[in-house]
């Protein structure tokens, strides 16, 4: 067996994800943000939404606020409709992506738009730093189209989000995310059975790798550790992380954000520094200053 690599990234921890229940009752698995792993800075929560039955999303995200983050929805299958109260409106698709920055907060729903058929995907709630919490609402929102694909290996194919990497023939691809204040990478990795990739981490930044199709090795040499779907690997050590997916392949979302270290005082939709701040949340929302 090949020595362990000096700046080789390991799993640190495993975690699972909690079946939940959020909006009008969409069913869906809380993975970050709930007990096991209250967070991940700078990340608060990450939601996976998948299921074939309507009864479990139709009822969808009616009008809700949010402030002092951003949300991310990244959609596999199904079609999810969303409107705020500034008159934003857009149609999220399969392997489309909406980053909302709520910033000093809006109003919005994400209502499913079928009746029928798959619903996939998953939410990613962001951290903003204190002076960036009370900014203007923002949001990038990229159809499939838009988002490059990548092919650092044979056998591997990656969608780029947020972030960068080296293509087979050198070339950097880069996400069309722009979010300085964390640089977040976000990838959805494919890769076909057996095949193996080497990633550099961006280095400093906070890291998972999250199995949602087949399962995976992490790490490399005596450290690897198998994780398997539905599992959540927090990544550690080196910077440079192993992947080879097992005999049925994989697909893993990587995602990594350089954290913020500042204290949280977050509750429901409103994620603040102070208690305070979050006290005035709930006022300004109330009074209808989103
Ligand atoms: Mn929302």
């Amino acid at each position: 067996m090949a020595p362990t690599r000096f700046d080789s990234t390991r799993v640190v921890r495993k975690v699972r994800g909690r079946a939940a229940s959020d909006g009008a009752g969409v069913k869906l698995t809380r993975v970050i943000g709930g007990q096991e792993l209250p967070d991940l800075d700078p990340f608060l929560l990450l939601d996976e939404f998948g299921t074939d039955r309507p009864e479990d999303y139709l009822a969808g995200f009616p009008d809700h606020p949010h402030r002092g983050f951003e949300t991310v929805t990244y959609m596999l299958d199904g079609r999810m409709r969303h409107r705020d109260n500034h008159g934003n409106e857009g149609l999220l698709v399969p392997g489309g992506v909406q980053w909302m920055t709520a910033g000093r907060g809006l109003v919005h729903s994400e209502m499913p738009e079928q009746e029928a058929g798959r619903m996939r995907g998953f939410q990613l709630w962001v951290n903003l730093p204190g002076r960036d919490k009370m900014s203007e609402p923002r949001y990038q929102e990229f159809a499939p189209e838009r988002i490059p694909v990548a092919h650092p290996v044979d056998g591997v194919e990656v969608r780029v989000v947020a972030g960068e990497l080296a293509d087979r023939d050198g070339r950097q691809v880069h996400g069309p995310i722009d979010q300085p204040a964390t640089s977040p990478l976000y990838l959805d990795a494919t890769l076909d059975a057996g095949m193996a990739w080497e990633h550099r981490l961006p280095e400093g930044h906070n890291a998972f790798a999250y199995v949602f199709e087949g399962e995976a090795m992490l790490g490399t040499g005596d450290e690897a550790r198998a994780v398997a779907s539905q599992e959540l690997a927090i990544l550690g050590g080196g910077d440079l992380l192993r992947i080879e997916a097992g005999a049925a392949g994989a697909r893993v979302l990587l995602v990594a954000g350089r954290p913020l270290r500042e204290p949280v005082a977050r509750h429901g939709p409103f994620v603040m520094n102070t208690r305070q701040e979050l006290m005035q949340a709930f006022v300004d929302f109330q009074e209808g200053r989103f």
